[in-house]
């Protein structure tokens, strides 16, 4: 039978734990959300994570800057934001505004302050296997590894997608998980045999069912991270969920598999910066 990873589930618990740990503190570790601009599914997103993040017991705002906020006007609230010993954990909500650049307020950020794990310092700790903030999607998906009680030691593991925010950051997570590690992308040969010879497959593309039921090996573990609107409103994943069912010892569906981690694997990591900060 093949397990369905309840990525909603898994991380209801996962918020009730760092609930549980916060209870127990002193303090309640800050979590402050930029936004700049008016992009609609920016405004549900980061209500989103207020609503969350106040739940679990952070204490959690979201500063709203006008469209026509400038570049140095953002680093400038960046720069209060990472003086300020209230606030323990920054996020930039992306898309910015096209006259800022995303990557100047990314390396902005305090990185022991860096929640969303985008600042270079913290990907180039995560790309020499030291410690630091990582990337709250693939966190989420190692949460749904262990889940699945993934063997990861000496498993081969495919991630198609070699962006920021997934690809790199999740097959960085993998390797240092000892797994043996390809990472897929648009030049790929051949991306079906490559897919085939995943015990773990992660898809991070961003094309809906592009991964057919007969790329996946009989008894792989399937995370999906794709998140596609089709034309009919339907939200689908990277793979043909109903093809690939069968062939999977375990899969995450979507919606409900990585897409609820990551709002609780922000948490974990505005506690775990919290934490740090305070050692
Ligand atoms: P992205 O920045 O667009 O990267 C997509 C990656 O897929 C690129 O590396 C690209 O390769 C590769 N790719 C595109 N077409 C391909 C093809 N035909 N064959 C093989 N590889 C191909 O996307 P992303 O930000 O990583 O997001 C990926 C998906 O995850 C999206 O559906 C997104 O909505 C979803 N997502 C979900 C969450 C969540 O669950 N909370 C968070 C983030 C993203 P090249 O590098 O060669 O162009």
């Amino acid at each position: 039978m093949t397990q369905i990873l309840d990525g909603k589930a898994v991380a209801e618990r996962l918020r009730g734990q760092l609930a549980t740990r916060i209870a127990a503190l002193d303090f309640k570790p800050g979590l402050v959300v930029l936004r700049v601009g008016e992009d609609p599914a920016s405004g549900v997103y980061v209500r989103n994570k207020d609503k969350a993040a106040t739940a679990a017991g952070f204490a959690s705002r979201t500063r709203h800057l006008p469209e026509s906020t400038t570049e140095a006007e953002l680093l400038a609230e960046i720069a209060a934001l990472n003086a300020d010993p209230s606030v323990d954990g920054i996020l930039v909500q992306l898309p910015l505004p096209a006259h800022i650049r995303a990557e100047a307020a990314i390396a902005a950020v305090d990185p022991a302050k860096d929640v969303d794990g985008f600042h270079p310092i913290n990907a180039g700790r995560l790309a020499s296997g030291l410690p630091g903030l990582v990337p709250c999607t693939p966190r989420g998906a190692m949460h749904l590894l262990a889940e699945a009680k993934a063997t990861l030691r000496g498993a081969r593991a495919v991630v198609v997608g070699r962006s920021q925010i997934v690809g790199r950051p999740m097959a960085q997570l993998l390797l240092a998980a000892d797994c043996t590690v390809t990472i897929a992308h648009s030049r790929t040969r051949d991306l079906p045999e490559e897919c085939r010879r995943a015990d773990i497959l992660i898809a991070a593309v961003g094309r809906p069912e592009m991964i057919r039921g007969d790329w996946v090996r009989e008894g792989a573990i399937v995370i999906d991270v794709g998140i596609n609107r089709l034309p009919d409103g339907k939200l689908v994943g990277d793979v043909a969920y109903a093809e690939a069912l069968p062939r999977a010892a375990a899969i995450t569906p979507v919606p409900g598999g990585v897409g609820p981690m990551t709002i609780a694997c922000l948490l974990e990591n505005t506690l775990e910066a919290a934490l740090a900060r305070r050692a």
